[in-house]
């Protein structure tokens, strides 16, 4: 898999602001902020997207980014915070290394959340559950 930026930052070859590291994770400032402390914490390897990180790293990876949200939320006062990662490019992903986007949410109106639908039926309902129970 080609090298990405965030891989050039964890070495040092791209400069960033640097929130946090651990021995699996390291956390940054995104360049440009959906708001103010908008925060990265990658996975040092360089798994594609949250589906590729091993089991054994999950509960390492949970914990950095419970432990950044904290830090974010309380460092900057924010009333909220959205936790997110976007897998895969018709999901917004553009750098093909985990990340999980940390962004502290002073006020609601900042930006909008994502679109609320509806199913066209109980049964539509139903089918995608029972294709998704299906998978496990
Ligand atoms: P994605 O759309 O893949 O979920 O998010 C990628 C994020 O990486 C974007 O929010 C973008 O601003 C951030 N980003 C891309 N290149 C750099 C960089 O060189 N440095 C920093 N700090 N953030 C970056």
């Amino acid at each position: 898999m080609e090298e990405t930026v965030f891989s050039k930052i964890i070495k040092g070859e791209i400069p960033c602001v640097k929130i946090y590291e651990d021995e699996d994770n390291f956390a940054f400032l995104d360049i440009n902020p959906n708001t103010k402390g908008h925060t990265l914490v990658i996975t040092k390897e360089p798994y594609e997207n949250i589906l590729k990180v091993p089991e054994d790293k999950h509960c390492s990876l949970m914990k950095a980014i419970i432990k950044v949200t904290k830090a974010v939320k309380e460092g900057t006062g924010a009333a909220g915070v959205n936790v997110y990662t976007n897998c895969g490019k018709e999901a917004g992903q553009e750098v093909f290394h985990l990340h999980f986007h940390i962004i502290p949410r002073y006020n609601k109106k900042e930006f909008p959340l994502f679109p609320n639908k509806k199913y066209e039926s109980e049964n539509e309902k139903n089918e995608i559950a029972k294709k998704i129970i299906n998978s496990f």
